[in-house]
């Protein structure tokens, strides 16, 4: 779960990580006020869960009201990567003498979090990530050693030569580390962590991913959720014990089991089709679990047909094909629907779909892909 820069500096200041004085808005004359309240300059900053929104214009400097206000105009409502921006943060702008980039990230190789530190901070990192990737300090950190204050001095006196400095840094660094572990987080930037003219250091940024799976931890994180619509879906989904993850591909796809459900999407793609989705409905066959699904991938405009690929294990083929009759009784279904059943009791399973008017069978994973494809092509 991504968070908005404003909100992971409020959790800075939770953490007494020096941030800049800011407000959040969300019309132009609140920008006006936030203006008054702070010392001029002030910047005025898109709220988006994207990157490298100082590139796409959403950041602007400004030195009076008028132009405060003037940029919230323009900036609200403007789009960025695809994302809407509703909500402006508004700063004191601080004089920069050096930007440098601090992070922690999960890494699974040292399935340890990994510290990263550059001199190179600032909206460039990615293309120093990728010409120039030793200029990042990569340093994975022990979790029964956590990150001690002499560490930190250690990694920052490579990338700054003063003291009072490496030492503020070296605070931060230890504060965003004891951030990342208590908040459950997966990701934690400061990019850019700036050395003011007058030798502060500030996170001037903030980057927050928390990881999913311990959001059963935080009840608190929901109140700071902004889901796209793509992922509203998917989150009603998990609590209707379904794995949905929608794609922008033709052939819809639900399938019993994670694994199986990423080998029908490489069989779509094999075939020359395009998954509009990943769907795993588990080992049940629940026919109410079925037509939640049938929802997600009736409502998907792109959808032009659908493949349902269960492999029965534990959970018998007959049951699924009755939870499936059932299901498309009471469904409306206008598009072609293609199932392949294999496993415990496939026999008995086909049988009692034989005489399906809305199914199409088919008898392997191949020959379910080239069906599902070629019925795509005729609606
Ligand atoms: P991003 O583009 O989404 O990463 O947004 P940032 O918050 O990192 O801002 C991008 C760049 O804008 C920073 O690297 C700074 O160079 C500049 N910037 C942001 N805030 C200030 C500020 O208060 N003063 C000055 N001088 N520059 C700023
Ligand atoms: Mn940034």
């Amino acid at each position: 779960m991504k968070i908005h820069e404003f909100q992971g500096k409020e959790l800075f200041a939770d953490y007494k990580i020096p941030i800049q004085k800011q407000h959040v808005c969300t019309t132009v004359e609140q920008v006006g006020v936030a203006f008054d309240e702070l010392t001029s300059p002030v910047v005025v900053k898109a709220q988006v869960l994207v990157g490298g929104r100082g590139k796409a214009g959403g950041i602007k400097f400004t030195k009076t009201r008028e132009d405060a206000m003037a940029a919230a105009d323009k900036i609200l409502g403007m789009d960025i990567k695809g994302l809407t921006v509703e909500k402006l943060l508004v700063c004191e702008a601080v004089d920069i003498a050096k930007e440098i980039y601090v992070g922690f990230v999960n890494d699974r190789n040292t399935k340890s979090v990994m510290l990263m530190v550059s001199a190179e901070g600032g909206v460039e990192i990615e293309e120093v990530a990728k010409t120039n990737p030793e200029k990042i300090i990569k340093i994975p950190i022990d979790p029964l050693v956590g990150l001690p204050a002499h560490l930190a001095r250690n990694v920052f006196f490579k990338v700054l030569n003063d003291g009072s400095q490496v030492r503020q840094a070296a605070d931060i660094l230890v504060k965003l580390y004891k951030l990342y572990v208590e908040k459950d987080c997966s990701l934690a930037e400061i990019n850019p962590l700036v050395i003011t003219d007058d030798n502060k250091v500030i996170a001037l940024d903030s980057k927050i991913n928390f990881d999913d799976n311990a959001l059963f931890r935080h009840p608190e994180y929901e109140a700071m959720a902004d889901y796209t619509d793509d992922e509203k879906l998917e989150v009603e989904a998990t609590e209707r014990g379904l794995s949905y993850v929608k794609l922008d591909g033709e052939i819809g796809c639900m399938v019993n089991g994670a694994g199986l459900a990423m080998a029908t999407m490489d069989m779509i793609n094999l075939y020359g089709g395009t998954p509009a989705n990943f769907l795993d409905i588990g080992g049940s066959s629940n026919p109410q679990k079925v037509i939640h699904a049938m929802e997600y991938l009736l409502n998907d405009k792109n959808v032009k047909a659908v493949l349902i690929n269960i492999f029965g294990g534990i959970t018998r083929c007959d049951d699924v094909a009755k939870g499936l009759l059932e299901a498309f009784k009471q469904m409306k279904v206008t598009i072609p629907v293609v199932i392949r059943l294999s496993g415990t009791n496939e026999k008995e399973g086909r049988e009692l779909l034989k005489d399906s008017k809305e199914l199409i069978s088919a008898d392997s994973m191949a020959d379910a892909a080239r069906k599902v494809i070629e019925a795509a092509k005729n609606v």
